[in-house]
């Protein structure tokens, strides 16, 4: 595994969590999560409620879990969830 050729996102998530199973094996709460963004062109929706376009991808040990819009994606990261856990919370 030359993690050399992965994605500075990428790479920071194999260094940080190893590369065991890579791009096969890919659990949310097991993994390192990071987000790649997608390509513009896909017309995948945002599943947070927001109804804008999804344009970023949750990965995991280098396989895409979800996808969401840029917000959306960075709470994944952070909290494993792509909706907000409770109302009045943050943001
Ligand atoms: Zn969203």
């Amino acid at each position: 595994m030359d993690t050399s050729k992965l994605p500075p996102a990428a790479r920071s998530a194999a260094m940080r969590g190893g590369t065991e199973g890579w791009g096969s094996v890919g659990d949310s709460s097991a993994h390192v999560r990071y987000t790649v963004p997608v390509d513009p062109k896909s017309r995948r929706r945002c599943g947070c409620g927001c109804k804008r376009r999804a344009t970023h991808m949750g990965m995991a040990n280098g396989v895409g879990l979800v996808t969401a819009c840029e917000l959306a994606a960075r709470r994944w990261v952070k909290t494993g969830e792509t909706k907000a856990a409770q109302r009045g919370e943050g943001e």
